[in-house]
């Protein structure tokens, strides 16, 4: 497994010692985000330095002896290459480690491929041994590391000698062990020994084994056969991977990552419908935490994915080649969303059926397809995944949410970012005042040259922050800004503080005297300074590009619009303004066309799954909105949409309350104009459970105007919201007159000249006048729990127990193996559930 995992760099280097600075040969890797280094390469014990945060500088300009110098947060390292190409290499490579991209590719086979083991240090109930030295864990509390994958135990002094032998995940990491005869390859047991439960009884010989007196005997961490270890060799070799199997990728089957980025896809017979699991670590108060633990301990940790953790991208890619898999996600409606677009973005519609397992509250989706509200029960999985796999088959309509934005919105916008771009003319004041520094001889020109840069930095700086808090909410954007702005206002301080202190000594003793303070260092802290500024400058024009590429996009649809109305603002003076003060990339021109050739004008704003909402119950999504660690691409576009409160000025907008919205607001569905009563909000449904289970439709069935509301019958329900009174108790009372229509399309054109709060699925925002289109975009199969069939086969299994009774341990006491037999039941049940499964499906689709 060593070789499968990236070794970015790796050989000898000198390091400088911390007593007497001595140097001395060591051998250093590079391996994730870590840089290793012991005696020899064959050391057992290498100490480890985490280079988060960590910055890599040359030690002098001459540097004669090519060494170099890693800082960390903790740590400094000096060290010494043979020579300067060398040292070259191991710089750009420690830099390399810094690349976030890097980092996360390197960061999945780490976890994935490296064999190493999942510490986390913890107390056992009952006497429990080291599986390195045996011995048992320290205390009465049998304190030390347990691995959270596959339960191996040690001291903590013993963990760095522990073999990275966790839990296998491809065909490489089983090794020599792999079974290979005329069927093929397959894979053994992966056994673990000792510290067995309490009851635990052997597969072969059916006595009790494992001992609390000492490590003894043997788990299997697939199938969780147990065996005396003088059993072991009597045991069929083979794994059968036990109660999950069905879900259960076998490491065998994965065989490497081709150049493409995908698994070379070749699934056994018996992984018949292959499960890739993402879980929202963070979903549910960080409950997510436990489900992915117990998913790796249940399933091969390859098909376990975080989505906090590089999200649904990697996972979908890596499953691509294979013809049909299903997907559970465990989260929120958000996780469920943030995967459903990227089934789309990769077109998987076709190969894959997605499951939910809901964590955390207001998980409507999860509700319609009958997986409940919450689950909070880890220990459940098992049964979960059986009840997935007898799941049937349904169709969720996507819907798209395409949003056109007036062209005079378009330009306010503009103008406030021409005065975002000021900001940038910063950087020009302070190279002037720099280069002065430089230059000047005069010891009081630098001096008040360097006063001067200070005061204009810090205005920048707090220009910039200011901007930042008016158009960000708390994202991890603008806390990042928070923080340089603070690093730097600091810098500036101290570095006014000795200026000030210089210039009153230059101005007691009037021939200046050799100042006080080497023009060298002067400079050298004029550097940094000019450093510092630059990361604020380069974090700032990345936001504003971001808000180019928008409002770019916005624009060109507001220009068809413009011309639809029959060209309302002259050409070249738009041109002026793009080009010259925007300086908008050359895209624009090809867009700008495209829009004269009579394109689509609307852009798609965002998918929607659940529900839209306009007026007042966006406004309190816009007041409560809490999912924002549940999604961490919304909250990016969330930060984008917030900028629309600086542009429009309306933070006030929000303490308005939305009675008389249909003075505001036209709506049109499929086209006809539907004249609005007296309402504060009109709710868009595409499933029938709104906002945490309330049925805003207000039946299930259909009656004479409308049919009855479903998921994927491409229809949408319209529905008025009157009042937040009403919102509350709309549980209970009968909504039947809230209905509006049913409808394919839904445009929705806001009047005036202020925004309006709009959410979808949840996530709200101010949409700025023009016009809202909703409509049907594609379709997801996704996995609905059949509780009838359930049932059947519930009371087929009862059935079938009643017919063979449970006489085999009494009529065959040498090998009797009650387990087998049941694996032969449940290998019947699971062919009979996947038959009967694909005969609903197909009875489903007809
Ligand atoms: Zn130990
Ligand atoms: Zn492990
Ligand atoms: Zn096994
Ligand atoms: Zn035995």
């Amino acid at each position: 497994p060593d070789t499968v995992c990236t070794v970015l760099k790796e050989g000898n280097l000198m390091k400088q010692t911390n007593s007497f600075q001595r140097w001395k040969r060591r051998y250093f890797k590079l391996r994730g985000r870590t840089l290793y280094y012991a005696q020899t390469s064959k050391s057992i014990i290498f100490d480890e330095v985490d280079l988060t945060d960590a910055s890599v500088a040359e030690s002098s300009t001459k540097n004669i002896n090519n060494s170099f110098t890693v800082i960390t947060p903790c740590r400094r390292l000096i060290l010494c290459a043979d020579n300067r190409k060398e040292m070259e290499e191991w710089m750009a490579a420690l830099r390399s480690v810094q690349n976030r991209q890097n980092y996360e590719s390197t960061q999945y086979s780490m976890d994935h491929f490296s064999g190493m083991h999942n510490w986390y240090a913890c107390s056992h109930a009952r006497p429990t041994y080291c599986n390195v030295c045996k011995e048992a864990l320290s205390g009465v509390t049998s304190h030390g590391l347990s691995c959270e994958v596959c339960k191996f135990k040690a001291h903590k002094r013993c963990a760095v000698r522990a073999t990275n032998n966790c839990k296998w995940t491809t065909l490489a990491s089983i090794g020599k062990d792999i079974i290979e005869d005329e069927d093929g390859v397959s894979m053994p047991h992966q056994w673990l020994e000792g510290n067995l439960p309490v009851s635990a009884k052997c597969n072969v010989c059916d006595k009790t084994c494992g001992s609390v007196l000492r490590l003894q005997d043997w788990r299997c961490l697939w199938c969780k056969a147990m065996v005396h270890s003088g059993c072991k060799e009597q045991l069929s070799p083979k794994c059968p991977l036990g109660q999950c199997k069905v879900s259960v990728i076998p490491p065998t089957a994965l065989n490497s990552i081709d150049s493409d980025g995908f698994w070379k896809a070749s699934c056994p017979p018996s992984c018949t419908s292959p499960l890739l699991v993402f879980v929202n670590s963070k979903s549910g108060d960080n409950q997510g935490v436990k489900f992915l633990r117990r998913f790796k301990q249940l399933l091969n940790p390859a098909q376990v994915f975080d989505l906090m953790n590089g999200g649904p991208h990697l996972g979908l890619r890596l499953f691509q080649k294979f013809d049909t898999f299903r997907i559970l996600v465990c989260g929120g409606d958000g996780s469920v969303g943030w995967v459903l677009s990227e089934i789309d973005t990769l077109t998987l519609h076709k190969q894959c059926q997605l499951g939910v397992l809901p964590l955390g509250t207001g998980n409507d989706l999860a509700r319609v397809l009958g997986w409940g509200s919450a689950c909070d029960d880890d220990t459940q999985l098992p049964q979960i995944l059986e009840k997935l796999e007898r799941a049937s088959t349904k169709m969720l309509d996507s819907t798209q949410v395409q949003t056109l934005i007036w062209f005079w919105t378009v330009l306010m916008c503009l103008f406030c970012l021409i005065q975002v771009q000021q900001i940038l003319t910063y950087e020009d004041s302070v190279a002037a005042h720099l280069s002065k520094i430089l230059t000047s001889d005069q010891h009081s020109v630098v001096i008040s040259s360097a006063k001067v840069l200070c005061e204009t930095v810090k205005d920048f700086v707090a220009r910039v922050g200011k901007a930042y808090e008016k158009n960000t909410e708390s994202s991890e954007e603008s806390e990042t800004m928070a923080k340089k702005c603070g690093v730097l206002k600091e810098k500036l301080d101290s570095l006014l503080k000795t200026l000030n202190e210089e210039s009153q000594a230059s101005t007691i003793l009037p021939p200046a005297p050799p100042p006080t303070i080497p023009r060298e260092q002067l400079m050298l802290r004029a550097n940094s300074l000019k450093k510092a500024i630059r990361q604020i400058i380069e974090h700032t024009e990345k936001a504003v590009d971001e808000q180019n590429a928008q409002t770019q996009q916005q624009q060109v649809f507001s220009l068809g619009r413009a011309e639809e109305d029959g060209g309302l603002v002259e050409e070249d003076e738009e041109d002026e303004v793009e080009e010259d003060k925007m300086s908008l990339q050359s895209s624009y021109s090809t867009k700008h066309r495209s829009i004269r050739r009579g394109q689509d004008c609307y852009t798609e704003k965002c998918v929607m799954n659940n529900y839209f909402g306009i007026g007042l119950d966006a406004k309190i999504s816009l007041d409560f909105n809490n999912k924002r660690d549940e999604h961490p691409e919304k909250c990016r576009s969330r930060t984008k949409n917030m900028m629309w409160y600086g542009v429009l000025g309306t933070k006030e907008l929000l303490h308005r309350t939305y009675k008389n919205l249909e003075q505001r607001v036209l709506l049109e569905c499929d086209g006809r104009p539907i004249p609005l009563p007296s309402l504060q909000g009109i709710a868009v449904l595409n499933i029938p459970s709104y906002a945490g289970g309330t049925n805003f439709w207000g039946g299930t069935k259909e009656d004479d105007t409308f049919t009855a509301p479903s998921f994927d019958d491409k229809i949408l329900e319209v529905v008025a919201v009157f009042g937040s009174m009403q919102m509350a108790v709309s549980r209970v009372i009968n909504l039947q007159h809230h209905r509006i229509a049913q409808c394919r399309m839904v445009k929705i054109t806001i009047l005036g000249d202020e925004g309006v709060p709009v959410q979808v699925d949840g996530e709200a925002w101010i949409q700025p006048p023009g016009y809202i289109k909703i409509i049907h975009k594609n379709r997801t199969q996704t996995l609905t729990r059949d509780r009838a069939f359930e049932n059947t086969l519930k009371s087929w299994e009862d059935k079938q127990k009643c017919e063979f009774p449970r006489t085999a341990s009494a009529q065959t006491p040498l090998s009797s193996q009650p387990e087998i037999v049941s694996e032969e039941e449940a290998s019947l049940i699971s062919d009979f559930g996947q038959a009967a499964g694909a005969l609903i499906h197909r009875y489903q689709r007809s």
